[in-house]
């Protein structure tokens, strides 16, 4: 009999893909749908308490967008599109939260963290994934910050003014281009200063060192695997994830199939045994302090065996079948994604003029 764990997870697209309320032309958070992957009656049944809730801009309808032939890229996308997305996704966090903050809350610290896990409201934190709608002046940064913003990915697997992302090529290794721009640099700074914390998912090899050797806080990749078992360049190679650990950071293995099977394939018929075996991995070679879940529910195809949120119970059991247990178990399921929040939100508040010199 599986007793419940309940699970803290690195990544989700679910902004993106509910709205705060019925008929509002996509589904709602509050009431059980077959689509996707998060809802509140489905995290609740799965044990899913909370977690990072990115936002990821899609390319623009107007657009080709479609992969540049010399790198395999995505197209860079408008900022001012970008901020359009941004603040309708905000906005409908805010809204859901304001229908009910007792069932789901926008998390902006340690404290409020614990206290929304311990009252059982679903913990929001509000990610970006890809900094598009920040301006290399950061104002938008402050302003986002001020909003609840508290992670932040430089790139999604596009370039931009901060970085360059990796594309989607198979197999291929991550070092796939130059590392941070200097408006990348001074971001990674900005972030460590106010406490967002930043998550180098999606990011190139060089970009990801560029971070390691600047910024303050423990480094995050929330949602990848590893390398060694599936030759993504969204994946981690094993100097990366010791990287991670070096700075007590934590790796959020995802449930994206592509990024787990060896053959680098989206499918869901694939076993969930898939996800365990990176856990393992990462485990074994960083240590369980380290590893966490990052499953892109509602933005990735994930194994059908798990389903959506509610099928976390298996995955915990499957982990189980594997050895892990007790603390381990509870740090991989959420106490290492708290742990390591906690840190990089602590950052240090300088005046306004610190930041921009
Ligand atoms: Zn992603």
């Amino acid at each position: 009999m599986t007793h419940r764990i309940p699970v803290f997870d690195g990544h989700n697209d679910t902004l993106l893909r509910v709205r705060p309320a019925e008929n509002e032309g996509g589904r709602c958070f509050f009431v059980e749908s077959n689509e996707g992957h998060v809802d509140l009656p489905r995290a609740r049944r799965g044990g899913l308490a909370g977690g990072v809730c990115g936002i990821c801009v899609p390319r623009p309808p107007d657009s080709s967008g479609g992969p540049a032939a010399s790198t395999g890229a995505p197209a860079p996308i408008d900022p001012e599109y970008a901020l359009r997305v941004v603040m309708t996704a905000l906005a409908r966090a805010c809204r859901i939260e304001a229908a009910d903050s007792d069932a789901f809350r926008i998390v902006r610290g340690a404290a409020e963290l614990e206290r929304c896990l311990a009252d059982g409201a679903f913990a929001a934190v509000l990610h970006l994934e890809g900094a598009e709608a920040i301006d290399p002046e950061l104002e938008a940064l402050w302003v986002f910050h001020r909003l609840g913003l508290r992670s932040l990915g430089i790139t999604w697997s596009r370039p931009n003014v901060f970085g360059h992302g990796v594309p989607f090529t198979f197999p291929n290794s991550p070092d796939t281009g130059p590392g941070l721009t200097e408006a990348g640099v001074a971001l990674v700074r900005a972030c460590n200063e106010l406490g967002i914390a930043i998550d180098c998912a999606h990011l190139n090899e060089r970009g990801f060192f560029d971070v390691a050797s600047r910024t303050t806080a423990p480094l995050i990749v929330s949602h990848t695997a590893a390398h060694a078992l599936c030759p993504s360049p969204r994946n981690l190679t094993d100097s990366q994830l010791d990287a991670v650990a070096a700075s007590g950071g934590v790796v959020g293995v995802t449930f994206c199939t592509a990024f787990l099977r060896a053959d680098g394939r989206s499918t869901p018929d694939t076993p969930l045994e898939e996800i365990v075996r990176h856990v393992e991995y990462v485990a074994a070679r960083i240590g369980a302090d380290h590893v966490g879940f990052g499953s892109d529910f509602d933005g990735a195809t994930i194994p059908r065996a798990l389903g959506s949120a509610a099928g976390l119970p298996l995955l915990l059991d499957a982990l189980r079948s594997r050895g892990f247990g007790g603390e381990d178990l509870a740090k991989i399921a959420s106490l290492n994604w708290r742990r390591v929040l906690a840190r990089a939100w602590r950052g240090h508040r300088p005046g306004a003029h610190d930041i921009m010199a």
